[in-house]
């Protein structure tokens, strides 16, 4: 080879290179649940210039054809890390992605999965349209660079609103729910019957404040005592640690205390500043991304005004 070409050839390799080890991701924490399912804890600070938008739990599924990953994250190349992140679990390829909700955190990674089928809520996929281009806008901001590839993909298979799907895919059973709209409009949790764990999206979130802005705070309660029902053993939050069923009712304890406090303040004509300094928020106050509480009160407040009118 001419030294020119070889040149040529190594500058090629150094750019590939480059592009390849661009961003370095925090590593997630591996749990494993049982032989075919692992969750990877992702960061659980808010997209920032140090996770560079890796802030969201993904669950694996490992399958007899394929693996089945839930939730691959805030954006192409948190997806294709988050591929790589499997790859360390199973030599199987992703067969299926199935997005949790339409908060581009947990869902903008679907691009790194072109060859899986990608399952959602019928009203995810709506909110995906509506939203997707603002959410890769919000985590360009967040993260303080431009992410000139990430592009919103839309699930090809979607489950009706309020709906309980028993499906069999790659050999493993499981309940497709979409609940009352919740933590967003087009929540969709995962049950696997045979292996009693529950996979809940942002409905359930540990080490974080629950964030009410988009959702229905009054069916949230409900959603979460439906949770209580199940007789699963292990609950994978959206965000934080893996929940045990006595986590789960403290969260929903606290959640119905809050609500119920911010319609004792708004029956008592009180207004949202005053309001906030009637509630015990010392729980909420003392975690990661503390600053959802003032629109948690605002969305709370908001849905009681709807309902007292
Ligand atoms: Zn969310």
């Amino acid at each position: 080879m001419h030294s020119i070409s070889k040149f040529l050839v190594i500058l090629v390799l150094i750019s590939i290179s480059r592009i390849v080890c661009a961003v370095d991701f925090p590593e997630p924490k591996i749990v494993k649940i049982n032989d075919r399912i692992h969750v990877l804890l992702g960061p659980i600070q808010h997209a920032n210039k140090e996770n560079q938008g890796y802030m969201v739990n993904s669950t694996v599924i490992v399958g007899d054809k394929g693996v089945i990953l839930v939730d691959p994250g805030g954006s192409d190349e948190v997806g294709a890390y988050i591929k790589k992140q499997v790859k360390t679990i199973t030599e199987k390829p992703v067969a299926y992605v199935i997005d949790t909700h339409s908060h581009g955190d947990h869902y903008l990674g679907n691009q790194a999965f072109p060859e899986a089928v990608i399952i959602s809520s019928e009203e995810c996929r709506d909110l995906v349209i509506q939203t997707g281009d603002q959410w890769v806008k919000l985590m360009e901001d967040l993260i303080g660079r431009q992410l000139p590839n990430t592009k919103p993909v839309l699930a090809g298979e979607v489950y009706p609103p309020k709906s309980k799907t028993s499906v069999e895919i790659n050999g493993v059973k499981m309940v497709i729910w979409v609940p009352l709209g919740s933590h967003t409009h087009g929540d969709l949790m995962i049950y696997l019957p045979e292996d009693k764990v529950l996979i809940s999206g942002d409905i359930l979130i540990n080490g974080v404040p629950p964030t009410m802005q988009d959702g229905v705070v009054k069916n949230w309660i409900k959603v979460l005592e439906d949770i209580e029902q199940t007789d699963a053993n292990v609950f994978v939050p959206g965000h934080g640690a893996l929940m045990n069923r006595k986590q789960v009712r403290a969260l929903r304890a606290s959640i119905e205390k809050f609500y119920a406090d911010v319609r004792n303040g708004y029956l008592n004509e009180l207004s949202e500043s005053e309001i906030r300094k009637t509630l015990d928020l010392s729980e909420w106050e003392k975690l990661e991304r503390s600053y959802v509480i003032g629109r948690n009160i605002n969305r709370a407040y908001l849905e009681i005004e709807q309902d007292e009118f």
